[in-house]
């Protein structure tokens, strides 16, 4: 299928490896030209090669911190203007409600809330003077099914949900269209990260741990990048211009809701 975003450019966060990386896979795919970023630089200008050779779209690649407004402030002076801005960083860390303290809370909100916002702010109101854009959130199944040990994650996705909301539909009319989409889990480091706690935790294996949570999936297994990546991909295209402010859940049918 012809996305009709062929020659657009992309700006995808955090995007050297899992969830970032396959949507920056999808949009390549789609003949878009990215510009790509991680804090590594090693596995990110590999990951820039394998897409300039796969895709042959354009790809630039910029190592820095997107949760600090430096490495803001760099990703945003090679990005120029973009057509799409896929918003993602790393999540925060598990634990207990009892030990977090205030600035645990405003580093989650610095990286999970207060960053898309920026770069939203800084790149939304071009995509309007050119009447095109898209904008598509990395948030987590947890803004609508919290995960108790992810408070931190909770929290500052719920947020960014609210902002998005608002937002999404003041800036629909100028053909900018901003949605979120929420991973449940899927085969990425984040995944086996979570796993190896749960694992050390309760004295059995990875894979042991992996197939428990496998098991209360109702698609039986975790989700792929390139599935996200695709969905993000769509959500990027032509088709999705009457979709405003939307919360795509991912989850293999984990949320055991109606609606
Ligand atoms: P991942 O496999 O750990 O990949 C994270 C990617 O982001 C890497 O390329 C990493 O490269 C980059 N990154 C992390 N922090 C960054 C920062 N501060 N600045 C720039 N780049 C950064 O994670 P993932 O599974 O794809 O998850 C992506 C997001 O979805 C996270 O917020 C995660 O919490 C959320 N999520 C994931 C799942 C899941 O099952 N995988 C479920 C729900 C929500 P560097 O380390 O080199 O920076």
């Amino acid at each position: 299928m012809d996305l009709g975003i062929t020659g657009k450019r992309a700006l995808v966060c955090a995007s050297s490896k899992g969830l970032g990386r396959g949507c920056a896979e999808a949009l390549a795919e789609a003949g878009v030209d990215l510009v790509i970023n991680a804090r590594s630089e090693g596995p990110l200008q590999e990951t820039a090669q394998a897409l300039r050779d796969t895709y042959g779209v354009e790809v630039t690649a910029v190592a820095a911190d997107i949760t600090t407004e430096e490495g803001r402030a760099q990703v945003l002076k090679a990005a120029g203007d973009v057509d799409i801005l896929v918003n993602n960083a790393g999540g925060p860390p598990p634990g207990m409600w009892t030990d977090w303290e205030r600035e645990d809370f405003i580093k989650a909100l610095d990286a999970n809330m207060l960053t898309p916002i920026a770069l939203i702010k800084a790149l939304v109101p071009g995509m309007m003077d050119r009447g095109w854009g898209r904008v598509v959130n990395i948030t987590s199944q947890s803004v609508k099914s919290p995960i108790a040990v992810l408070g931190l994650s909770n929290s500052a996705r719920a947020g960014l949900t609210g902002y998005v909301a608002g937002t999404s539909r003041q800036v629909a009319g100028k053909g900018v269209v901003m949605n979120n989409l929420l991973p449940g889990i899927h085969a990425t480091d984040r995944a086996t990260s979570l796993d190896t706690g749960v694992a050390e935790k309760e004295g059995i294996t990875l894979e042991e741990a992996a197939a428990q949570r496998a098991a209360g999936i109702p698609a039986g297994r975790y989700g792929t990048a390139q599935e996200f990546g695709a969905t993000c991909a769509f959500l990027c295209s032509q088709y999705a211009g009457y979709m405003i402010g939307q919360n795509v859940l991912l989850d293999g049918g984990a949320l055991n809701a109606t609606m």
